[in-house]
């Protein structure tokens, strides 16, 4: 069939075969149909959406386009997390080795940070001499010795993935459900998991502002990855404020090192067992989430899990030093606490803007080329309900220059909201 065959098909909201849309994710990674057709598919996939079956048929076309790791010399059950992403999301950093500590591979493939968003990536860079970029080979013996392994997207994985993302960027169609559903998944499915939780952030600094868009996206991320053989749970997340008290690279660093001491914030602790325990659940090491708690809380407390981490960031070729000695890492020579006006209960910490402040002092990036700053960012922040007297910290703002100060700081007085009444502290996890 001809690709605009394909396309029409699509416009005319009639339902794709795997077969035909086998054979256009397959063209398109071969160069044999061109960027514009690709485009007016997406378009069409847009406005007409795509039946549970067709995104399971798109999701396995892409996660084909290229190679999958084979985890398969791996004994252990190999059980991953992905955020949709948010603010002070550093929660996969003690995850993935406090998970591994209970006897469970975990093999990550992360993203770098766009726009207001983190990636995983830019975070462990912040750790002198951390390589994302291993090979799969390597991957897999750093699996074997320690059970995680945190690595960056390979050109060999979900290559339909990587032009396509690009595409849609360029072409507003981003916000398709079967499109990131079929983006999330390939990549996902083609690192040999078992199973797969996944952390469906809603609110202001979140990708879904609403609860039925956060609900629709994870009953279809579910469906698929059921549909393809997998066993998957989707947590429905709160990202109103930001996730802890840090938002930058290196200092989100640190506090997930505070997390693998038990000694993190407690929202991001909790999230951290919380997805921890859906993850052991999948695993088959506990029949319940409720059961896997003392058992989470018991490697922190040992030190197992910090221990996983250390041997991880080691075989990466990361200085372990900086991990028990934080001081190490980057530190920016421009600070600015930003104080509070009056007294009162902090009512709201805007999560988006919180972002953008991040961005402006040079912690993300706006486009892929960017370099990111390490020691950039938020640090110290407030968490709704805190009370403040006028003149309290509730945040400090870290940056390598004056003039980047100078853009973030007039964002910082729309940040935070503090007023008289008693403050509304939504759930950390709605569902
Ligand atoms: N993240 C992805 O990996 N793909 C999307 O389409 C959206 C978010």
């Amino acid at each position: 069939m001809l690709p605009q065959w394909i396309i029409e098909k699509k416009r005319n909201g009639e339902v794709l075969s795997d077969a035909e849309l086998e054979s256009f994710i397959g063209g398109y990674v071969r160069g044999d149909i061109p960027d514009y057709q690709m485009a007016a598919f997406a378009m069409a996939v847009f406005f007409r959406g795509m039946t549970p079956e067709e995104t399971v048929s798109l999701t396995r076309a892409m996660m084909n386009s290229g190679d999958c790791v084979d985890t398969s010399g791996l004994r252990l059950p190999k059980i991953d997390k992905h955020s949709t992403g948010g603010i002070g999301d550093k929660i996969s950093i003690p995850l993935a080795p406090l998970v591994a500590s209970c006897g469970v591979a975990v093999p990550m493939i992360s993203g770098r940070g766009l726009g207001i968003t983190g990636g995983t990536l830019d975070k462990l860079e912040s750790i002198p001499g951390y390589r994302t970029a291993l090979s799969i080979r390597e991957f897999l013996a750093v699996l074997q010795a320690c059970g995680c392994s945190m690595i960056g997207q390979t050109d060999r994985i979900v290559p339909a993935d990587r032009k396509l993302y690009a595409l849609r960027d360029v072409t507003a169609t981003v916000p398709s459900i079967p499109l990131i559903v079929s983006s999330i998944m390939s990549k996902k499915l083609a690192e040999g998991i078992d199973g797969l939780v996944l952390d469906i952030k809603c609110g202001r600094g979140a990708f879904m502002k609403t609860r039925e868009d956060a609900r629709a996206l994870a009953g279809s991320l579910v469906q698929v990855g059921r549909a393809m053989g997998k066993r998957v749970t989707a947590l429905m997340t709160a990202m109103d404020q930001p996730l802890g008290r840090t938002v930058g690279n290196a200092l989100e660093m640190g506090e997930a090192i505070d997390i693998l001491r038990g000694e993190g914030p407690e929202d991001t602790t909790e999230l951290t067992l919380r997805l921890g325990a859906e993850m052991l659940v999948l695993a088959g090491v506990v029949p319940v989430a409720g059961e896997a708690l003392p058992l989470l809380r018991r490697k922190l407390d040992s030190g197992a899990a910090l221990a996983t981490f250390k041997t991880m960031v080691g075989l990466h070729g990361g200085r372990i030093e900086v991990i028990d000695n934080p001081g190490l890492f980057p530190v920016a020579p421009v600070r600015h606490a930003v104080s509070a006006p009056r007294a009162g209960t902090v009512l709201a910490v805007d999560a988006e803007t919180i972002g953008r402040i991040s961005l402006l002092l040079g912690a993300g990036r706006t486009k892929t080329t960017d370099r990111v700053d390490p020691a950039a960012g938020v640090s110290g922040l407030v968490k709704v309900g805190e009370r403040v007297e006028a003149g309290t910290p509730l945040a400090t703002l870290h940056c390598a220059s004056q003039d980047r100060m100078e853009a973030a700081l007039p964002l910082a007085g729309g940040a935070f909201v503090i007023g008289d009444q008693d403050a509304r502290v939504s759930p950390l996890v709605w569902e």
